[in-house]
């Protein structure tokens, strides 16, 4: 299958390392030119010529916090008429609820929700004049079933889902998708670090708890990341214009509703 992305320009947040990382491979091997953004800026960088050898495109690098006005104003200046973005960063601390002051909510929104609303402010009028746009959020299994030490995460996602699933909308009549990837359990440090606070919550080690984590999901074990960039570059794909304001849960089966 032809994706006709070739020469297209995209933006990955996030893309250092774990799933971003996986979705600015799977566009780049698509042709598409990517700019991809983190904030430490040699495992950036080392991400960048990993990217650019396997796939030949032009990889441009910015080392900036993407949930800041400067950070967006730095990675629109690298990329200012992006044909993709790809929203996403770091996922929210767990803990009780009861924990969490004013300031750890707004960095939660912060990060999680407004981010990639700005983005989208920022990008998609543009994207409207040019009559193609692929907006792809990452948000998170959390969504569709709220994990109760996550609440950071299901409140602010939540956020993210019901505005989106508004404007989406509006822009699908210029070609200009926006649409959810619900990452289940995908194994990327973000997964790792998770894992081993469950286990010492459940005074386990990493190991074992990674075992019993794996063998509660149906497919017997975590998401590769690469499954998830496949399943980005075909929704950013010439292929995915039909398809907007959709909540894309990828999670082996864990989620046991039938809708
Ligand atoms: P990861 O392996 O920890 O990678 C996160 C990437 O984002 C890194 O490149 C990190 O680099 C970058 N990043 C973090 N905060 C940033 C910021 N403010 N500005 C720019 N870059 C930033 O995480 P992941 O597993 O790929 O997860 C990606 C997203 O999916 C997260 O929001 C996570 O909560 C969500 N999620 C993941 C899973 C899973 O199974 N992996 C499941 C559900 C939801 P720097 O730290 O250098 O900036």
């Amino acid at each position: 299958m032809e994706f006709g992305m070739e020469g297209r320009r995209a933006i990955i947040g996030g893309a250092s390392a774990g799933l971003g990382k996986a979705c600015a491979m799977a566009l780049a091997g698509e042709g598409v030119d990517v700019t991809i953004v983190a904030r430490t800026r040699d495992k950036l960088e080392e991400a960048a010529s990993e990217i650019a050898a396997a796939t030949g495109v032009k990889v441009t690098a910015v080392a900036v916090d993407i949930n800041t006005d400067e950070g967006r104003r730095a990675v629109l200046a690298a990329c200012p008429e992006p044909d993709i973005v790809v929203n996403n960063s770091g996922g929210p601390p767990p803990g009780d609820f009861r924990d969490w002051d004013r300031d750890a909510w707004i960095a939660a929104l912060n990060g999680n929700m407004l981010g990639a609303i700005f983005m989208i402010r920022d990008t998609i009028d543009g994207m409207i004049a040019r009559r193609f746009g692929r907006i792809v959020n990452i948000t998170s299994s959390a969504v569709k079933a709220p994990i109760p030490i996550l609440g950071l995460s299901n409140g602010a996602r939540s956020g993210l889902t019901g505005f989106v699933a508004g404007l989406a909308r509006e822009t699908i009549i210029h070609n200009v998708t926006i649409n959810n990837l619900l990452p289940g359990d995908f194994e990327t440090d973000r997964q790792k670090s998770y894992t081993e606070s469950l286990a010492k919550m459940q005074n386990t080690n990493y190991e074992e708890m990674r075992k019993i984590r794996m063998a509660g999901n149906p497919a017997g074990r975590f998401g590769r990341p690469e499954e998830f960039g496949a399943c980005c570059a075909f929704l950013c794909s010439v292929h995915g214009g039909f398809i907007t304001g959709q909540n894309l849960l990828i999670d082996g089966g864990k989620y046991p509703g039938t809708f």
